[in-house]
């Protein structure tokens, strides 16, 4: 039974979105949907794309491609409990200076294949906490990839930070290293959500951050937030938002907690007598989009809000916002080429993963092999259906006539995905005109349920996926 309260929303035109009021629907809100980060979603890579494929898929790379290079950092200080990602507590630091010194060997090792001096517009690090790097490790690394990669002006360097252990050091190292965006985790600011993931960090720990990264020169500040969370109210969540918005950050992601305690052994820690249902998640997760709403923040795809004269927001008002596994992007570069354990990779021919074992990583780098895992090849019709999930997730409508008479794809490849979205319709979340879809306001919230209607394998997946809302 659909469950309706609020106000409904209004009609909203496409690339510039505009943050509305929309109602709880239990039946869409309670699906298990991918973030489609990628399309086909990393857990359906298999083993039929290993290290041979990769290697043929970047020898077969335009020299001209322009890449992004995705670096993964799997050490934390201490886990929160609530954490979805590859990531360890280290017991010694020397295991991460070896980790280092073995992601130096594998940037060697892709330059090997590709050769040097490919163009760069684009280096993320992630984690885990990049910056549990000390800074001249930190600095050797950047040093690495700039020796073997030609970076392009203007190129986009950005930190994942943990502002916890951002001292002054660090920050003097990111600088010198050219990095130009930060994400803060900042998740929730109050006290006891703090104590009940994990994860204490007091807003002057944020603000101490925020004002030394821009002392340094770092400027282009994002901040990450969370719903969802063990203890979390409506009230926390406004409070966090407002907060990061008064440090004056450029963007805000909200994400929701995902509660996979079978999947992730650290979060059965989290008393879930003390989770807020699905119906509170909803609300904290509007809590939080009215908060930035008001604070001038344009709301960019289903989980993303920018300031307007940020990259990201003009992108979205124009038509030119993009998603790869960094989330919503502005100018995405021809291939992703990942380095580190469980990193993941993203060429014309398919994604491919590095093996997520760090000890099976390490051996097969130092081995001089390529570390692949797992990937999937992507076939015509996937690029077509990745291409409409992408213009969906970003713009809220799609001309599919257009998508696929572009992809050289019938358009009528995508029928069935019209008759799932009948029933999305007859509920008001999208209207339907031909082979043009559009979410309503309504449908605003539900994007990734618009989205998962042209994704056909969905069904016999739904379990291994976080819940829409
Ligand atoms: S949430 Fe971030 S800081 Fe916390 S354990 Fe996970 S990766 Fe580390």
């Amino acid at each position: 039974m659909i469950q309706v309260k609020g106000n409904p929303g209004t009609e909203r035109y496409p690339g510039h979105l505009i943050w509305e009021d929309c109602m709880y629907l239990e039946r869409y809100a309670l699906a298990n949907l991918p973030r489609y980060t990628s399309y086909p979603p990393a857990n359906r890579f298999d083993t039929g794309v290993d290290a041979g494929s990769y290697r043929g898929w970047l020898r077969g790379l335009d020299p001209a491609a322009s890449l992004s290079l995705y670096v993964h950092v799997p050490f934390c200080r201490t886990l929160c409990w609530y954490c979805g990602c590859h990531t360890t507590v280290p017991n010694a630091d020397d295991r991460i200076d070896r980790y280092v010194s073995l992601l130096r060997a594998e940037v060697d090792l892709i330059a090997a294949e590709i050769g040097e001096g490919r163009p760069v517009v684009n280096v993320h690090f992630g984690g885990g906490t990049p910056t549990i790097l000390d800074p001249d490790s930190f600095l050797a690394l950047v040093g690495r990839l700039r020796d073997r990669f030609e970076f392009q002006p203007g190129a986009e360097i950005a930190v994942e930070v943990d502002p916890r252990g951002l001292d002054e050091a660090r920050i003097a190292g990111l600088a010198e290293a050219g990095v130009t965006r930060v994400s803060l985790g900042v998740q929730d600011l109050d006290p006891e959500v703090q104590r009940a993931i994990n994860r204490i960090q007091p807003f002057g720990t944020v603000a101490r951050a925020v004002t030394g990264l821009k002392k340094a020169g770092i400027t282009a500040i994002n901040a990450d937030l969370m719903y969802g969370l063990p203890k979390q109210t409506e009230e926390h969540v406004a409070a966090s938002a407002r907060a990061v918005a008064m440090l004056g950050v450029d963007r805000v992601a909200v994400f929701g907690y995902a509660h996979v305690p079978w999947f992730k052994a650290n979060q059965r820690a989290i008393d879930e007598s003390v989770l807020p249902g699905p119906e509170a998640r909803f609300g904290q997760a509007e809590a939080a989009a009215q908060v930035l709403d008001e604070k001038g923040y344009d709301a960019i795809g289903f989980d993303h809000f920018a300031r307007p004269d940020d990259p990201l927001a003009v992108a979205a008002a124009t038509g030119r916002l993009r998603r790869n596994f960094q989330g919503y992007v502005v100018e995405p570069a021809d291939a992703i080429v990942g380095f580190g354990a469980s990193s993941i990779g993203s060429l014309p021919q398919g994604y491919v993963q590095n093996e997520p074992h760090l000890k099976r990583w390490g051996e097969r780098v130092t081995a001089g092999e390529l570390p692949i895992a797992r990937g999937i090849a992507l076939d015509d019709e996937d690029r077509l259906r990745r291409e409409v999930i992408e213009r969906v997730l970003c713009d809220g409508a799609v001309d599919l006539a257009r998508v696929a008479d572009a992809a050289g794809q019938p358009v009528e490849v995508l029928a069935g995905a019209l008759d799932r979205l009948g029933e999305l319709q007859a509920d008001g979340l999208v209207a339907l005109h031909e082979w043009t879809i559009r979410c309503t306001g309504l449908g605003r919230r539900y994007m990734r349920n618009v989205a998962a209607c042209f994704d056909p394998a969905l069904d016999t997946m739904q379990g291994r996926h976080s819940r829409a809302v």
